[in-house]
C-alpha cells in the first residue's frame, strides 16, 4: 500500500493548508518534517537550529530516544482506558510529580496548560465555597490559556476582545506589586493564582520577597496559592518546578508544556488537605494521565534525572548569558537579558519579530513575545556548539540590524 503522508513538497503542504485549515495561527512558509536534539529539517530537507523547541514542549529536543521508545512500547501495549481504571503510568507518574514537589502534592491529569488551569481554578473555589470565597486575584501580563476560565485569569485585554463576557470573579493585579495585590483581597477571594517567572508576557521574574508576600498573605487571609508553572515547570529553569528557587510553597501547581517531552499532557498538583475537594463527579478529562501520555511523562523525567539535566539547564542559561552579554556590549539593540535556567528572555529595543524573521532566514529558530522580547526556551541537552552557532547566528542578526 502506498503511503499517504511524507510525500508532499512545501508547496503542496502550504497549499493544502492554506484551503483547508482555519486560519487562526500566523504560521511561517516552511512545513517541517523531521526532528532530533536541537534540530530540524523542512520538507526539502534544510536543517534549522532551534532555540524554540516546540514552544517550549521539547525539554529534551526533538524526537528524545528515551521518550520515542517508551511511546512506541506504550503503543502497543495499551493506548487508552478511561480513568475509571488504574494504570500503571499514570500511577508512577504521579509518584515522580509528588515527590518532586518535596511537600507531598497530589495530582491531577488533562492534556493541556489551559485544561490544568481550569481545573486549578475550580479546586480554588470548590475549596472556598464553605467560606463563600470565589475571586481569584491575578496579575497584569500574565498568561494562563485560552478557555474561557484561563483566559479570563489572563490579564491581557488584548487576548478578551471581542469573546466578552469574560467569566466573572477575577480581579486583576500588577505584577510584582505586593502592596496592590494586598489592597484587592476581600472576604471572597479565594485564590491568587500566578506565573511565578512570567512567560508569555516576556521573561519577567518576580521582585525580591514578591512570592514570599503572597504566600504569607494567602496565609492570614484563608486564600490558595496557585502557581502556574505550564511554562517554568520539570526542569526548564535548572530546578524540577521554579518556585524551588524561592523557598515557596504554594498550595496548587499546575504543569504542561514540557512534562512529557513533546506529548500532550496536563497535571494540576495540589495539597492533600485542598486536594480532598475535587471530589468525584466535580471534575473529569477523559484522555487525561492516558498511558500513552504518562509514559512519555516518565521517560522524560527519568531522562531529566538520569542525565543529570537540571544541573544542565542552569548552565545553559549562563552559557547563553555569557554569549548575550558580550552582544549586548557591541549593540544598543538588547537592552536587558532575563534568564533563569534554559528561559531567556532578551529585551530589545526594537519590535522582536523582524529579528525572529531574520534569524529564520539563516535558520535559526527563536520566538518574539510582549512585542520587543526574544524569547529562547532551548532544549536543556543542548550542545554549548549548538549554543555557540546560534548565538553567533543571532549576533550577525542584531548587528546588522537598523534600529
Ligand atoms: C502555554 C501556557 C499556557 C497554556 O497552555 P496550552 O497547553 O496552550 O493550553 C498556560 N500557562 C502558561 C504559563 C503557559 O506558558
Amino acid at each position: 500500500m502506498e503511503a499517504t503522508l511524507d510525500t508532499l513538497s512545501t508547496a503542496e503542504i502550504i497549499g493544502k493548508a492554506k484551503k483547508y485549515l482555519i486560519g487562526n495561527y500566523t504560521r511561517y512558509p516552511v512545513a517541517l518534517v523531521r526532528g532530533e536534539g536541537s534540530n530540524v529539517w523542512d520538507a526539502e530537507g534544510q536543517r534549522y537550529l532551534d532555540f524554540f523547541p516546540g514552544w517550549g514542549c521539547g525539554i529534551l529536543g526533538h524526537c528524545p530516544p528515551r521518550v520515542v521508545e517508551a511511546v512506541r512500547e506504550q503503543v502497543g501495549t495499551l493506548i487508552h482506558v478511561p480513568n475509571s481504571w488504574y494504570t500503571e503510568p499514570q500511577a508512577v507518574l504521579a509518584e515522580h510529580l509528588s515527590l518532586k514537589s518535596g511537600w507531598g502534592g497530589q495530582c491531577f491529569f488533562c492534556n493541556s496548560g489551559t485544561e490544568a488551569n481550569e481545573a486549578a481554578i475550580k479546586l480554588a473555589r470548590l475549596n472556598g465555597k464553605l467560606k463563600g470565597k470565589f475571586k481569584i486575584i491575578t496579575f497584569t501580563d500574565s498568561f494562563h490559556g485560552r478557555t474561557m476560565g484561563s483566559l479570563s485569569a489572563t490579564a491581557q485585554p488584548k487576548y478578551h476582545q471581542g469573546v466578552e463576557p469574560l467569566v466573572p470573579g477575577f480581579v486583576y493585579a500588577p505584577f510584582g506589586d505586593l502592596e496592590a495585590t494586598t489592597q484587592l483581597v476581600d472576604e471572597q477571594t479565594c485564590a491568587i493564582m500566578l506565573e511565578p517567572i512570567q512567560g508569555e508576557g516576556g521573561i519577567n521574574l518576580p521582585p525580591a520577597g514578591f512570592l514570599e508576600g503572597l504566600r504569607e498573605l494567602c496565609d492570614r487571609r484563608g486564600m490558595v496559592l496557585i502557581f502556574d508553572e505550564v511554562q517554568t515547570g520539570m526542569g526548564r529553569t535548572g530546578q524540577w518546578y521554579a518556585h524551588h528557587h524561592w523557598k515557596v510553597t504554594p498550595d496548587i501547581v499546575t504543569l504542561a508544556k514540557a512534562v512529557a517531552g513533546g506529548i500532550a499532557l496536563g497535571g494540576m498538583i495540589a495539597k492533600p488537605e485542598v486536594a480532598v475537594n475535587l471530589k468525584p463527579g466535580t471534575h473529569a478529562a477523559t484522555f487525561g494521565g492516558n498511558p500513552v501520555a504518562a509514559a512519555a511523562a516518565v521517560a522524560t523525567i527519568e531522562t531529566i534525572e538520569d542525565e543529570g539535566l537540571l544541573e544542565r539547564a542552569t548552565q545553559v542559561g549562563e552559557r547563553f548569558r555569557m554569549r548575550m552579554e558580550a552582544v549586548m556590549a557591541k549593540t544598543p539593540l538588547v537592552t536587558e537579558l532575563r534568564i533563569r535556567g534554559a528561559m531567556i528572555g532578551v529585551q530589545l529595543a526594537c519590535e522582536a519579530a523582524p529579528i525572529v524573521a531574520k534569524c529564520l532566514e539563516q535558520k535559526l529558530l527563536v520566538n518574539a513575545t510582549h512585542g520587543t522580547v526574544l524569547r529562547l526556551l532551548p532544549a536543556i541537552n543542548i550542545a554549548d556548539d549548538q549554543i555557540d552557532e546560534g548565538c553567533e547566528l543571532l549576533a550577525d542578526v542584531l548587528l546588522n540590524h537598523a534600529a
